[in-house]
């Protein structure tokens, strides 16, 4: 087995991965809250963890991938407010865009994907046992998770108690109508009261609804254990979130939550963290009318996952330029029919096993997609190098093979247009065939014309000129 070294935010140094059990990988990932469209920050959360799960099973371990759906929060019964629908329908619409997004971008599917208002029953045994164990209190319907009694909180974050105090302090004054309930600015809310007419669940403190953080350790504890091998996410998580859920399942469990917590960093517009608030966002939908599932990955993985990306248009037009770099190169997979095919020779293949070794390097340290790409690139270069048909199919394959462990398609669109583009051709025919007529040369147009009604094209001939359709 590779010996892999990530970067773990807990200890803040790069460690050798080494899982709890044997060969199985429990890794969680924090997934969206669903009330709006994804843009290319989620798109590259996404990405990220796409190609570590992907990689992790490479390499042979068995990897059970859990990604979760929030589909109860304050922003989404907001936003559900604003529209006049219930926030389940809001929510449930914006989870099938997510799916929709994510199938797009060749995201694999998670192993498990709960959705948090499944998880009720066992949020609200979760928040029992924290109560029951001195680790949470109930006040006026809202249950709340006593920091002070957890001695390592602020441990991920690398935050002393006294540092937040004075922090929270600042936003218990926006927020006075909470701070008075809870012991201290700092707690946070495992379970909050909701009025017959809000989204709510009968609990033992009355009707209510989850706090965010609660989820996460709920389902990580019911589906995958109480101590996992990786948990992610983006690194805005770290604080709070990350550091809530640690603080509810170390104090219930007595037990380290996870064992490497990793963090991805922004995609950045103008240096600014690209974020819905900010308006600057680029949803994916955007993104993917005009750029192909496998510019948009390439974009996000040239960067190692902890550094930030600047985003620009023209940085990812450059980057579809990379793309077709790779594919003209991976087209020589299908140079020779089998008939025709004879073993590569010693030196391609001493070319493909270097590379292979070069990319599992870059990858094994800490999964640096952009090392593992620039290896990409240099192995298309020797391919389009290559003079003999039969190394530049076996060197193509290994290409192929590769590209296909970050999750590229590899699809190969070069040739494909789309229908506007297919519209613009067709007028610029007839355009050619108005200047035949107008030099009499009706030989020519009469064959346009023909030819294009072999293709499928009718066109119509009238005093203001000629118009065409499908047949
Ligand atoms: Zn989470």
């Amino acid at each position: 087995m590779n010996k892999i070294q990530v970067f773990n935010t807990l200890s803040g140094t790069k460690e050798e991965f080494v899982p709890l059990q044997d060969n199985v990988v429990r890794m969680y990932a924090c997934g969206p809250t669903v009330y709006d469209l994804s843009h290319l920050g989620h798109a590259r959360m996404a990405i990220v963890w796409d190609v570590v799960q992907r990689y992790l099973r490479f390499v042979g371990y068995d990897v059970i991938y859990v990604r979760n759906i929030t589909d109860v929060d304050d922003k989404i019964i907001k936003r559900a407010k604003e529209l006049g629908i219930t926030p389940e329908k809001l929510s449930r619409q914006y989870t099938y865009a997510f799916w929709h997004d994510m199938h797009s971008l060749n995201v694999e599917s998670p192993d498990f994907e709960p959705r948090a208002t499944e998880y009720i029953t066992q949020m609200i045994a979760f928040t029992q046992g924290l109560i029951d164990g001195g680790h949470a209190y109930e006040a006026g319907g809202d249950v709340y998770f006593d920091v002070a009694s957890f001695k390592d909180y602020g441990k991920l974050g690398k935050q002393n108690l006294e540092q937040l105090l004075v922090g929270s302090r600042e936003q218990a004054v926006a927020q006075e109508t909470l701070a008075h309930l809870k012991k201290s600015p700092v707690d946070f809310a495992l379970w909050k009261s909701a009025d017959a007419s809000e989204l709510g669940w009968p609990s033992p403190w009355g009707r209510g609804r989850p706090g965010w953080h609660l989820e996460c350790s709920a389902m990580v504890k019911r589906i995958l254990g109480e101590t996992i091998d990786i948990h992610c996410g983006g690194e805005d998580l770290v604080f709070p979130h990350h550091e809530n859920e640690i603080a509810q399942s170390e104090a219930l469990h007595g037990q380290p939550m996870a064992r490497y917590w990793l963090h991805n960093s922004f995609v950045q517009t103008n240096s600014e963290k690209m974020a819905k608030s900010l308006g600057n966002f680029k949803t994916i939908r955007d993104l993917l009318a005009t750029f192909s599932a496998d510019t948009i990955r390439l974009f996000i993985l040239q960067s190692h996952y902890r550094n930030p990306i600047d985003f620009t248009i023209e940085s990812l037009q450059a980057t579809s330029t990379g793309i077709q770099r790779l594919l003209r190169a991976a087209s020589f997979e299908h140079g020779l029919n089998e008939s025709e095919a004879v073993a590569p020779s010693e030196a391609a293949q001493k070319t493909a096993d270097t590379f292979k070794e070069e990319f599992a390097a870059a990858m094994n340290n800490d999964f640096n997609t952009a090392v593992a790409i620039s290896h990409l690139y240099q192995l298309a270069d020797g391919i389009t190098q290559t003079k003999s048909a039969a190394d530049k199919q076996y060197l193509a394959s290994t290409l192929v093979h590769y590209a296909k462990v970050l999750g590229l398609t590899m699809t190969d669109t070069r040739q494909e247009l789309d229908t506007a583009t297919g519209a613009k051709l067709i007028d610029l025919i007839l355009t050619l065939r108005k200047e035949a007529r107008e030099r009499k040369d009706y030989a020519s147009s009469d064959l346009i014309r023909k030819s294009l009604t072999e293709i499928g094209v009718n066109v119509m001939d009238s005093a203001d000129g000629a118009t065409w359709e499908k047949i």
